[in-house]
């Protein structure tokens, strides 16, 4: 056993709570954050001084500088704003679409108290959560019917598990996709309990390669839209006209997992065109799943439209209850598809939209005001590196899977260091994290020896400057 050793004076916790230096973090903190704080940093002491047992003991100031730092880490809420500067407007890992002004009142209001969420009020009687966004998806794609649950991962476990347990899905090799992190089309198909029976090879799938595959277990026909990656030169896959009325002959519902999703013609808005649910129904699908927080520029969902019998099945699902959505999501979901009604104001209130579209002289504009800024604030913080800020033009990409290979014209700053340490990788990573410790991080990219700022998605000027005026590096 350690024995804590004689020689350290640490003060017993009660000692350290009357200190007066205490006094003021006692009536701003509470007693309890306080007394935490204060075991905390004399264990942290304690376990130092069992490594260095002959170490003086640390002075007051020191563990009252230790005990406050506790206090404001702790405040520091784990999941806060950043500044996403990485080019990518809908990042996974920053969140994906920021909602609009109207979504966000609504949340406001249905968070803070009792709602109609599953409440009838014409009858009394108990409703259906899905009531509050069904209307506005049959309108917007034409569907008849319509369900939403947490993500477009689960919208198509809930497909699968309700339409095809025990029984094959016929998916064509090339779209046998990974979707970031551990989304795999197999695992997934595994997990619903179906079997996969892949037709086709990775370049190129015929109509009548899905005809062969059909047999008495066949339970439908998915198409996923390969969103994240594109197969390029000699290539084909079946039209999906084609596949929409083979699978309506054999009795199969006909699949299709669009990822993003689009409710618009993006083309409408200069941007590249992105297949929208409507266009899928038209062609003969029986279902389409696509994300809420993608294109669409809502909160994060999965939305499945198409034949009401189907989606009778998908709501009778015990998975439902397991996958389904929470009041918030439902609430902004309603406000953003909402927004759709008017698809000409769309592009001012939608931000995901506004953002995409964002016109790059206007990016370019914000660059070389931002310039001197950022030069200013780099002066100031590093003496043996020095770091050049130039204006420079990028590519922005729209992200989380959709239209990966087009690219919008953007503008952003480069921070390239030079001098001593120049184009080290770790000067290069030093920058980067200082950026990242900023009270609202800012995340840029790393490319070719620089530091790269895309200023596609910067709105809040005014508080991107605050932070280099007022914090010093
Ligand atoms: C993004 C994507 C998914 C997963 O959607 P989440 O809403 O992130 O769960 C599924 N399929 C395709 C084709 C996708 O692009």
């Amino acid at each position: 056993m350690a024995l804590i050793p004689a020689a350290l004076h640490l003060p017993a916790v009660d000692q350290v709570l009357a200190w007066p230096g205490l006094a003021g973090l006692l009536a701003s903190q509470g007693r309890q954050p306080v007394l935490d704080a204060v075991r905390a940093e004399l264990a942290e002491r304690r376990a130092a001084a069992r490594l260095a047992p002959a170490g003086a003991a640390p002075d007051p100031a020191e563990l009252l500088a230790g005990i406050t730092a506790k206090l404001q880490a702790w405040a520091q809420p784990s999941l806060r704003p950043v500044f996403n500067l990485s080019g990518t407007v809908l990042h996974t890992n920053l969140g994906r679409a920021p909602l609009p002004a109207q979504a966000l009142a609504a949340i406001a209001q249905v968070a803070a108290g009792a709602s109609n969420l599953e409440f009838d009020l014409a009858s009394g009687r108990r409703g259906d959560r899905d009531d509050h966004v069904e209307a506005w998806l049959r309108r917007l794609t034409g569907a008849e019917a319509a369900t939403v649950v947490n993500n477009n991962a689960a919208a198509l476990m809930l497909v699968l598990g309700s339409l095809a347990r025990r029984r094959e899905v016929i998916v064509s090799r090339g779209e046998l996709v990974e979707i970031g992190g551990s989304f795999r089309l197999p695992e997934i198909m595994a997990l619903a309990g179906c079997k996969l029976r892949e037709v086709g090879t990775t370049n190129r799938t015929h109509l009548q390669d899905h005809a062969d595959a059909f047999g008495p277990r066949s339970a439908m026909v998915l198409k996923v839209h390969t969103s994240n990656y594109r197969i390029e030169g000699f290539s084909a896959a079946a039209d999906e006209r084609e596949l929409g009325a083979l699978c309506k002959q054999q009795g199969l519902p006909f699949v299709v997992d669009l990822g993003s999703g689009s409710l618009v013609d993006m083309a409408r808005y200069g941007l590249p065109r992105e297949p929208t649910p409507q266009q899928a129904l038209a062609a003969g699908a029986d279902l389409v799943t696509f994300s809420g927080d993608k294109l669409l520029g809502g909160p994060q969902a999965g939305i499945v439209v198409g034949r009401a019998d189907l989606i009778a099945k998908l709501k009778k699902n015990p998975l439902k209850r397991a996958l389904r959505c929470d009041k918030l999501t439902l609430a902004a979901l309603e406000a953003v598809l909402r927004l759709y009604a008017d698809p000409e104001r769309l592009q001012q209130q939608l931000p995901t939209l506004r953002l995409l579209a964002r016109p790059a002289a206007q990016i370019e504009a914000l660059a070389q005001r931002l310039q001197p800024v950022l030069a200013a604030w780099l002066m100031l913080g590093l003496s043996d590196l020095a770091i050049a800020v130039e204006v420079v033009a990028l590519s922005s990409q729209i992200g989380s899977g959709a239209l990966p290979v087009e690219r919008l014209p953007s503008h952003g700053l480069r921070l390239t260091p030079s001098g001593a340490k120049r184009r080290s990788g770790s000067a290069l990573e030093a920058l980067a994290a200082r950026l990242r410790a900023l009270p609202v991080p800012v995340v840029g990219r790393i490319a070719d020896g620089a530091l790269l700022l895309d200023l596609r998605c910067l709105e809040d000027e005014p508080g991107f400057r605050t932070l280099f005026e007022t914090g010093r590096a």
